[in-house]
């Protein structure tokens, strides 16, 4: 099982598409649902209940998580110093990842840092300064010796361009990645739909550009023997490759991955902190194995592409902060990703029966925090 570890929910960015998208909903509620609005800002439980609940699944796999994570430093190395989990994992900003003692950092498994592209689009979106600092820290933690996944997680929105920017992030003199994931802003706000232009971005950016990423993806291994870790990409494909009959929601919210509050309390993903209705447990008590399962509901289950799809995310699909209307855009977008796949397989098959990329190019760590569906 996979367990993203609240340490806080403090950040110290203050980044459009969260902290700016917040301000702007700070009206919004969740009429149906009981917030609780009052769990502590920090971590607040002793370290060995973690460890009671984490050894009773060998394969426990803990993800730090935040608001960000790395304003609670001491608090990472005691958990990695008490609890016995497979594997350690992070999703950071980046900005203090020069703070924890290399050490620590050498034994992540896989670290996320958030980064949308170029220093001219990060800094957009997270604040001047912030690409240069990442980037720096990130040169710094290979020098002292990471050799775990480092995967770059951007959060795409109307000033993206897809395309140009993960080529650049792929393949750039500063930093390149060979991981990368993106996530839409979409569907996770109240008011932000009527505020955008989601529809014409999506339309006529966003879904060209995937179709144009898909053909550099493969017309690169072609080119390099190499296939690019396009979190998107390559879990579709490995579904398709794999024959995968049926897929559940790809992140693993709500059934094989799930968050631990700062309260100790257990819900299924980070975005429902607070939401009692979907409180599973409490490390105190909880067995991890015998966790209740949550599964998204319609549309997807109505949906021709739900078995390939998976159904996107939990939290959009109970929540529905965007209309059907709406939401529909994006599912024409997820659509777009899945049939320009599709389309590619045949090139992708003739490249591995020759030899050139093979079938383990396609293996990574499932709910690994990338959500495969954007
Ligand atoms: S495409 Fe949309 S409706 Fe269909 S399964 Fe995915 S998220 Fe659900
Ligand atoms: S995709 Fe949705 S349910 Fe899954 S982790 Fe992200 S926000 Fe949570």
């Amino acid at each position: 099982m996979f367990f993203h570890l609240m340490l806080t929910t403090e950040c110290n960015l203050q980044c459009k598409y969260c902290f700016g998208e917040a301000l702007e909903d700070i009206d919004a509620n969740f009429p149906s649902l009981e917030v609780d609005y009052s769990f502590p800002r920090k971590i607040g439980y002793d370290t060995h209940l973690l460890n009671r609940f984490c050894k009773q699944d060998p394969d426990c796999v803990l993800s730090f998580y935040g608001g960000e994570p790395l304003l609670c430093i001491d608090e990472i190395k005691q958990v990695m110093d008490d609890v016995k989990a497979k594997n350690f994992l992070i999703q950071t900003n980046g900005l203090l990842l020069n703070c924890l003692e290399p050490e620590y950092v050498n034994r992540f498994h896989t670290i996320l840092v958030s980064i949308d592209g170029d220093e001219a689009l990060t800094d957009f979106y997270r604040g001047n300064g912030t690409f240069r600092k990442v980037v720096d820290n990130l040169k710094s933690i290979r020098r002292n010796g990471f050799r775990g996944e480092l995967i770059a997680r951007m959060t795409v929105m109307e000033h993206t361009d897809i395309f140009k920017q993960v080529a650049w992030l792929t393949g750039n003199d500063e930093f390149s990645f060979s991981s990368v994931h993106w996530q839409l802003n979409a569907g996770f706000w109240q008011n932000d739909f009527k505020r955008r232009d989601f529809k014409k971005w999506s339309e006529e950016s966003y879904n060209l550009a995937i179709r144009k990423l898909v053909r550099f993806w493969v017309d690169h291994m072609e080119e390099n023997n190499v296939v690019l870790r396009l979190y998107p990409l390559l879990g579709v494909a490995q579904s398709f490759l794999f024959s995968e009959e049926k897929t559940f929601l790809r992140c693993g919210g709500g059934w094989v991955n799930y968050t631990i509050q700062t309260d100790g309390h257990i819900i299924p993903c980070p975005t429902m902190w607070g939401m009692k209705d979907y409180y599973l447990g409490h490390i105190s008590n909880a067995n991890p194995l015998k966790l209740k399962q949550i599964f998204v509901s319609e549309p997807c289950t109505e949906c021709d592409v739900y078995n390939i799809c998976g159904g996107r995310c939990l939290y959009a699909n109970i929540t529905k902060r965007w209309n059907a209307e709406a939401y529909s855009l994006v599912c024409n977008t997820v659509k777009n990703l899945i049939d320009t796949i599709k389309g590619e397989m045949p090139r992708i098959r003739r490249l591995i029966e020759s030899g050139k990329i093979s079938l383990r190019d396609f293996e990574f760590m499932k709910y690994n925090g990338c959500e495969i569906i954007p």
